[in-house]
């Protein structure tokens, strides 16, 4: 969709014809010295006074170190919040659907189905789960609203090309007409660039990335989308005001401040996933390692049962994912520091060649 064209025919109508929740606070743009709008505590307590709803301190801080405008972003308690904002903004309850790609990540068909959506799924091809924009262009009807597309995917790992990308967004004749979300939560750990440079190439389209991953702040709880300003006004017509607290917007601060642990720690992965994709390789109870360009790998055994047991018996914890499309036998393994993983190969070594 061309930078500037109306989404209004998009958003759930509702949504459109809505009064957003305002507050005083929200409405006052001057100086002042005496707040006794919000029926919050005067007295000495850390935490007060309600937080900024519109975090502008820090999306300016964002906004420099992904080179967009504080005006494109809008945060979330974690990037799972903004999935289900998009949802409740573009979907009609019991009418649309979305797309996801299969195997993919959960989340997506939990918020649909709060909101009674519909899913539609792509499936990926054997054998590394490739991604077809053409094929996911044929899956999508006139009740898609949003295609949520992961890149790095969970949880297989696998990146879509930035080509395909470019395909889904202005190649493709039913997807063109819906909001493309590039869920890109793992790409601090890919060879790829982003999705973010592509918005000024299109109106519909979103990124979402996530402090949980590379920025080693899941506890935070803080997600980031990256949209065109009329997508911004969309969601925060629905967005809870104060959806991001003060300590998380206080912490995010801290950590945008010095990135140098964050590029120590994404390294350090890399090394220990190339690690982890070799010596499970070489295992006589794996398959295939599935490449992957995340902090994780999605491992095919011979028996993922039997892998699992011996794991769980040993006190390591991976995801079983065998029951999702084309995963079958399949373990989700996050790339944990040197020693973990090597408990882990251990663990998975001392099975020796069991089927
Ligand atoms: N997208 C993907 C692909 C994920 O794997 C995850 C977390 N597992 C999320 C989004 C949600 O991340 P957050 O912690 O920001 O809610």
């Amino acid at each position: 969709m061309k930078p500037g064209t109306s989404l209004a025919h998009l958003v759930r109508p509702n949504v459109a014809a809505m009064t957003p929740y305002s507050s005083a606070r929200s409405e006052f743009s001057g100086e002042a010295s005496v707040w006794l709008d919000a029926n919050e505590n005067p007295h000495d307590f850390a935490w007060s006074r309600y937080p900024d709803p519109y975090q502008r301190e820090l999306k300016v801080e964002i906004a420099k170190l992904r080179n967009v405008s504080p005006d494109q972003i809008v945060l979330g308690n974690g990037s799972d919040e903004l999935i289900d904002l998009l949802i409740r903004a573009f979907c009609v309850p019991g009418r649309d659907s979305i797309l996801t790609m299969a195997p993919g990540f959960g989340m997506y068909e939990a918020a649909a189905a709060v909101s009674d959506v519909r899913v539609l799924r792509t499936p990926l091809s054997a054998p590394d789960f490739e991604f077809s924009a053409a094929e996911a262009d044929d899956e999508v009807d006139g009740t898609t609203r949003v295609a949520f597309l992961c890149t790095p995917n969970n949880p297989t790992g696998n990146s879509i090309s930035p080509n395909e990308i470019r395909s889904v967004l202005h190649d493709s004749a039913n997807l063109a007409d819906t909001i493309v979300v590039i869920d890109e939560a793992y790409i601090d750990f890919s060879p790829h660039p982003s999705a973010i440079e592509l918005l000024a190439e299109a109106e519909n389209l979103v990124v979402l990335q996530t402090f949980s991953k590379a920025f080693g702040a899941a506890g935070v709880r803080l997600g980031m989308g990256f949209m065109s300003p009329q997508i911004v006004e969309i969601l925060n017509r629905i967005k809870l005001p104060y959806n991001i607290s003060e300590l998380t917007q206080r912490e995010a601060l801290r950590s945008l401040a010095d990135l140098a642990p964050m590029h120590t720690s994404v390294v350090a992965l890399i090394n220990e996933r190339r690690r982890l994709e070799t010596e499970l390789g070489a295992l006589a109870s794996v398959v295939h390692v599935h490449p992957s360009d995340a902090n994780f790998v999605l491992v095919r055994f011979h028996d993922s049962e039997l892998a699992l047991k011996s794991l769980l018996a040993a006190g390591v914890v991976v995801r079983d994912r065998s029951t999702q499309p084309g995963c079958e036998n399949c373990l989700r393994i996050s790339v944990g520091t040197p020693d973990e993983n090597t408990v882990l190969l251990d663990t998975l070594a001392s099975m020796g060649g069991q089927v």
